[in-house]
């Protein structure tokens, strides 16, 4: 691979290993174990791995790692690890970096179970844990601490897609030598410039866009080759997160046309957002790439793209919302994102189900609120399905 491919041609040939049979399309290797020509040959590999060597899948797969190094190509990244979810990600990078005494802050404004990990499962291991507004850039001066190991936060948070600044925060962090780490899954790699906004650790849910067509779950986390190998792999290696080689291969095929079906999908929910703005059933929409949301130009500035997502908030609170939902024919109720067929979620009900009806309140999920996944269709068509649906609210 070239320095000078952009990512779009990483996307393509990023990471490629051709077996000695030349094949064209990515070999599965649908194997755990691998063999040994020799008894001394098993005792070096487990002692140092070359470029080209496995010992068991889940330290590596070659199909796992052609995925690893195109995402990390993408990214711009200089190593990756691939994982069985979007939150053995999240839970990796997060319990590989922090130990008991630590000091973490967090933006509140999390997917149900990134809030779960940071507000549960940290504390009983004696990470004390500070949520912050992740748009406030004072409340993050005002928390982070000489003795602070790490900041989290979603670079654009679901559902109600705030927009937080990587950049300004990770120099806050850095000035106390703290870890950045950032679940950039509603940036999409392919807006994403987080390595150069200063983010230490990225993760993405490749669940969303990288699959795109709502086969498979999986997940990544990416950073320098330091981190990955000497503090994520030993971690990931013995725990058991590791991303099946079927699964890299489903995730290989989805990114070849990532930026073709994100920027698609992008252009169609800026226009969706556009038009349903000020509609007389809604009370708010929210879309990075309005003039209207308040982080529209950190959003501009950071990522050149506003995302496949927008949220909307319709009058007459969770039975009108309930009533829009059930109105949709094209759009369909479902709670992944990033797909190519548009999904509608009701946050409130289902994926912050979990949460006190105050913690929704305050993180903006009314319940009214509906989350929109816009797809591939046609956007006219997606208008008009909407459009329908709103007049039966
Ligand atoms: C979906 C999602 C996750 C979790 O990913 P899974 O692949 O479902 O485990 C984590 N963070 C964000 C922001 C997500 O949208």
């Amino acid at each position: 691979m070239s320095d000078d491919w952009s990512p779009r041609t990483r996307a393509v040939h990023g990471g490629i290993r051709r077996s000695q049979y030349g094949e064209v399309s990515e070999a599965i290797f649908l194997t755990q174990g691998f063999v040994y020509d020799t008894a001394e040959q098993a005792a070096q590999r487990f002692q140092a791995l070359g470029e080209d060597e496995f010992i068991y899948a889940r330290y590596g797969n070659p199909t796992v790692r052609m995925f690893e190094e195109r995402l990390a190509a993408i990214e711009g990244a200089e190593d990756c690890f691939a994982t069985a979810s979007g939150m053995a990600a999240v839970n990796a990078a997060l319990m590989s970096i922090l130990k008991a005494g630590d000091h973490l802050v967090s933006a509140r404004a999390l997917f149900g179970s990134c809030l779960y990990i940071v507000e549960e499962i940290l504390p009983r291991f004696g990470v004390e844990v500070t949520l912050v507004d992740g748009t406030d850039l004072d409340a993050w001066r005002a928390a982070i601490r000489p003795d602070t190991a790490a900041v989290f936060m979603e670079t654009v948070s679901n559902p109600a897609l705030e927009v937080v600044d990587v950049e300004a925060i990770s120099r806050l962090a850095h000035e106390v030598g703290a870890t950045v780490v950032c679940d950039n899954v509603f940036a999409t790699p392919v807006y994403s410039r987080a390595v150069e906004l200063g983010a230490d650790v990225i993760i993405y849910s490749a669940t969303k866009h990288i699959d795109g067509q709502g086969r498979a779950l999986g997940g990544a986390v990416l950073g320098s080759r330091d981190y990955v190998r000497k503090v994520l792999e030993p971690y990931l290696k013995h725990t058991g997160g590791a991303m099946s080689p079927f699964t890299a291969w489903v995730m290989l095929k989805g990114m070849e046309t990532l930026d073709l079906r994100v920027r698609a999908q992008t252009e169609a929910a800026h226009r969706l957002a556009a038009a349903l703005e000020g509609h007389k059933a809604l009370s708010r929409v929210i879309y990075p790439g309005l003039d209207s949301h308040p982080q529209h130009g950190v959003a501009a500035r950071q990522m050149g793209g506003f995302g496949t997502v927008l949220s909307f908030d319709v009058k007459g609170g969770q039975e009108a919302a309930f009533r829009v939902l059930n109105a949709l024919e094209i759009v369909t109720i479902s709670n992944n994102l990033g797909d190519a067929k548009s999904i509608a979620t009701h946050p409130a009900t289902t994926t912050h189900q979990r949460l006190s009806e105050e913690m929704r309140a305050e993180l903006g999920i009314s319940p009214g609120l509906v989350r929109l996944s816009v797809g591939l269709e046609a956007a006219e068509d997606l208008l008009a399905d909407l459009d329908r649906a709103l007049a039966a609210a």
